[in-house]
Formats: structure tokens, C-alpha cells, sequence
């Protein structure tokens, strides 16, 4: 059987890019990975010498990824400080063991590795905190998850906070976005007052489909067997990737475009007015939008018993 040619040299193909229709052989798919990654850090202004930036790492495959290709791709050209930070919500049958994945390879790294768990800073576990509301778990969770990661950030004097977020994930967030019709986000107006209090993320994958992370994580021995969360079923996510996935295959290329649709809306809609604003929770001191903490409410009378 022939065996197919990467299109850039006479190494032999691994991955086929069928939104180009080019084959890749391994070195010209971990260039074109770290390539994507060094373009999208540019397109947000860089990285300086000596900038700290805290790494969203779940020990999952996407931020598995995103902290090998720091740790060895970017440090070595920018000379960035790097902090990893692992959020254990406390999942049952799940949780154990990515954080164990985290440690290993944080070790491995020599990256410093900090873990913040919900029993710590909210007094339960998320299992406890969904008891009987289950179906809300991600939004529970994310909402949670993401307060506890800007705290870690800003604690760890962060300069940014990089998260393991792909092209799928960019693209999803998009439609998920239409499908609960919350127009701030689809016209992406973002709130203003927050720059002072929140760490700014950075996303060093978003050019890079799921696809491209897994062939890279494979090839990188970073393809952990690792168990899913019980709680994916519930997720509105689940089916929207389902959709998505099934587009990008009838027509490649339609995640990229997604994504663009929704860079261009958001630069003819800059300085469009009715933003919303960020102001500061009385109960936990952390910033809101509005007038409402979302991490309080979802609380509720959890806070007061902690
Ligand atoms: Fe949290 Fe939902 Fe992800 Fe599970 S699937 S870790 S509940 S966001």
C-alpha cells in the first residue's frame, strides 16, 4: 500500500488538514501547533520577559498541551514565569484523578503547581453543592470554577491567565451563546470596570482545532487515559459539539468561520453603547456584573453555613 507524502516534504503524512485538503508528516504538524500558538500570543501584543502567567491546567489533554508548549516552546523564546493552577471542584469517580494527572505532569515540568478545591473555599465539594439540582452542574460549575481561577491568578501575582480553550471550544461558545439568546455576548459587548480587578485570559489554542490538540498530544505522550465527567450528560455543550462537529465535517472549514463571523460582529459593534458594568459583590468582595453575584446566588445559603 503507498503510503501518502506530507505536501510540505517527503516525510510520510499523519494528518490530513481537509480544510486545505494538505497532508502533514509529525514535524510539519508540531511546527504548524506551535506556530499557531507563537501567532496567537502575538496577535494579543506578546509576552514580555519576566511576565507571569498562570495556566488554567485541569490535567486534561487540551491544558496538558497548553502547558508542555509553554514550558517548552514559548519560556525558552520570551523568558515568561509560569505558574500552573489546577481548580478540584470535587467530582466523584473524575476529579482524583486528573488532579493526580496535574501533579504528574507539573512535576515533570518543574512547573509550580498551585490546586484550589471548592470544599476549601466554598465548604462542599460540587457533588454536595448540586445535590438535586444536577442538571445545572456546568453552570454551577463554571461559574465556580472561574471565580476560583481568577483568584488563584491574581494570588499568584499573575500578569494574564492562559486557558487550554481549542477552536472547537471558540466555536461552540458562539452558538451556545445564540441558543440562549444572550445578545451582550453574541454582539460582543463586554463589560466595562473590570480591568482593574480581573486577571485578562489569553487563549493560545483558539486557532487550533481539537483534532490538531489531540495529534499533538498523542505525539507528544500527553494523551492521558484520563475518566469523563459524569456531569457531561447534562451539558448543553455535549449537544452544541455535537452540531458543530457534524457541520465542520459536512463542510470543512465552517468552525474558523464561525469564530471569524463572530470577530468581525464584535469589531463593527466596538464602542457600540449598553454595556454593562462591572461593580463589587457586598458579600464576598469579588467583582459582579450588575447588580447580581452570580457565584452568590448559585451559593445561596451554602455561603453562610461556610
Ligand atoms: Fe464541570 Fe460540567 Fe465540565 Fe463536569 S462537564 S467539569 S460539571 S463544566
Amino acid at each position: 500500500m503507498n503510503r501518502l507524502s506530507c505536501s510540505f516534504c517527503s516525510g510520510g503524512a499523519i494528518y490530513l488538514d481537509r480544510e486545505s485538503g494538505k497532508h502533514l508528516c509529525e514535524s510539519h504538524l508540531i511546527a504548524r501547533v506551535e506556530d499557531a500558538v507563537r501567532s496567537e500570543i502575538r496577535s494579543v501584543g506578546g509576552f514580555q520577559s519576566g511576565e507571569r502567567i498562570a495556566v488554567a491546567y485541569s490535567g486534561g489533554k487540551d491544558s496538558s498541551v497548553l502547558l508542555d508548549l509553554l514550558v517548552n516552546v514559548v519560556q525558552p523564546e520570551t523568558g515568561i514565569d509560569l505558574v500552573a493552577v489546577t481548580i478540584d471542584e470535587g467530582i466523584a469517580r473524575y476529579r482524583d484523578a486528573t488532579v493526580q494527572a496535574a501533579k504528574d505532569l507539573t512535576t515533570r515540568l518543574g512547573v509550580p503547581h498551585r490546586i484550589v478545591s471548592f470544599q476549601a473555599a466554598f465548604g462542599k465539594n460540587l457533588d454536595s453543592l448540586l445535590a438535586g439540582r444536577e442538571g445545572r452542574a456546568c453552570t454551577v460549575c463554571g461559574v465556580l470554577r472561574r471565580r476560583l481561577l481568577q483568584q488563584a491568578a491574581r494570588e499568584a501575582g499573575a500578569d494574564r491567565l492562559a486557558t487550554g480553550h481549542c477552536l472547537d471550544d471558540e466555536a461552540e461558545a458562539v452558538v451556545m451563546n445564540w441558543l440562549r439568546g444572550d445578545l451582550y455576548r453574541v454582539a460582543g459587548i463586554r463589560p466595562s470596570g473590570g480591568e482593574s480587578c480581573m486577571v485578562p485570559r489569553i487563549k493560545p489554542l483558539s486557532r487550533l482545532s481539537e483534532k490538531e490538540v489531540v495529534s499533538y498530544a498523542l505525539l507528544r505522550g500527553l494523551a492521558f487515559d484520563l475518566p469523563e465527567c459524569p456531569y457531561t450528560r447534562y451539558a448543553l455543550r455535549a449537544g452544541v459539539r455535537g452540531l458543530v462537529h457534524r457541520a465542520e465535517y459536512l463542510s470543512p472549514g465552517t468552525m474558523s468561520r464561525i469564530v471569524a463571523g463572530q470577530e468581525e460582529l464584535e469589531q463593527r459593534l466596538h464602542g457600540v453603547g449598553g454595556r454593562t458594568q462591572f461593580s463589587t459583590c457586598p458579600d464576598c468582595g469579588e467583582p459582579m456584573l450588575g447588580s447580581t453575584c452570580r457565584a452568590c446566588t448559585l451559593l445561596g445559603g451554602d455561603r453562610d453555613n461556610h
